[in-house]
């Protein structure tokens, strides 16, 4: 089966077109979350058309358009419900008839993170299993469960969703969506500048000549032994660590999935986790694995199929 893919990221959108499991071609284009949709979306159709133009396809023999979105979306009735500072105007955006406009497509959309996890149910690291939970570590801490081989959906489609709103923290920082110590709040890429400027130490440490304090500058320093950037990196683990236990606790999975760009160091976060989740989930049948995402950056897009392909009507 062949079909269109999206990725609607923080900092850019996934472009791909997907034949079964296999990836045939994939761009990227930048973009701000800021920015309003409807202003990218001449853009996108662009992308997608010279993507089948130089596979030697056409749309017509695509089975439909999947998005990946940031934000709760109600899959069954394809609706955007929700955005938290990324693409706001997409609620009020009328996506499928945009894709039947540019493409004579039927487009399905699910969150991100649920695209993610379909993913890599379907050709990666958690193929075959049917219980499932992935934990995206970026800018936000995504979620999103499987049970039984069912996307975990709720009464008001964001069941699941919110694994990075689990508070882990219930005298820590008010997060960006109201809540308290969510572990976003407390070792989140929008949060880490926060979190390590309040580390005692940080004047003196190399973060505080860091421009633009990410994950990727907190990592390096952290192999260059600064105390500080330990200290912070100490604090995340112990963050991602509580928010696997809590989503073994709520969903009883056989495998934690992490992905997202923070993954890079998964050689650092994935022993420490598991060997936490092996001291403190209650489970009493074995634990869980907990391992990193084997299509990286594509993970999103490679839902495509599974999601096109659902039948909601059993859900
Ligand atoms: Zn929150």
């Amino acid at each position: 089966m062949l079909a269109l893919s999206l990725d609607m990221g923080g900092t850019h959108i996934g472009c791909g077109l997907v034949r079964d499991n296999e990836l045939l071609a994939s761009s990227s284009l930048d973009s701000e979350p800021a920015q309003s949709l409807e202003s990218l979306l001449p853009a996108v159709a662009a992308e997608l058309k010279k993507m089948l133009q130089e596979c030697g396809l056409t749309a017509e023999e695509c089975h439909g358009i999947a998005i990946g979105f940031p934000g709760i979306v109600d899959a069954r009735r394809g609706r955007i419900l929700s955005t938290l500072k990324k693409y706001e105007d997409a609620i009020h955006l009328d996506l499928e008839q945009w894709a039947k406009h540019q493409f004579g497509l039927d487009l399905r959309m699910e969150n991100d993170a649920r695209m993610a996890l379909l993913g890599e149910q379907y050709t990666g690291a958690a193929q075959g299993l049917s219980d499932v939970v992935m934990i995206t570590l970026g800018t936000g801490i995504g979620g999103a469960a499987m049970m039984l081989g069912k996307l975990v959906r709720g009464a008001h489609a964001q069941a699941a969703n919110l694994g990075g709103h689990l508070p882990v923290n219930f005298r820590g920082h008010t997060c960006a969506c109201g809540n308290i110590g969510c572990a976003e709040a407390e070792a989140a890429g929008w949060s880490l500048p926060r979190i390590a400027q309040e580390t005692p130490g940080f004047r003196e440490s190399s973060l505080a000549d860091v421009p633009q304090l990410n994950f990727q500058a907190l990592f390096a320093a952290f192999r260059n032994e600064d105390l500080v950037a330990c200290t912070v990196l100490q604090h995340c683990l112990d963050v991602w660590a509580a928010n696997a236990v809590a989503v073994i606790h709520a969903y009883d999975p056989e495998m934690v999935v992490f992905g997202g760009g923070v993954m890079q160091a998964a050689d650092v976060i994935l022993p420490f986790v598991q060997e936490f989740v092996d001291k403190h989930a209650w489970t009493g049948w074995g634990k869980p694995r907990v391992c990193a995402g084997i299509l990286g950056g594509n993970a999103a897009l490679m839902g495509a199929v599974p999601l096109l392909t659902e039948d909601f009507r059993i859900v």
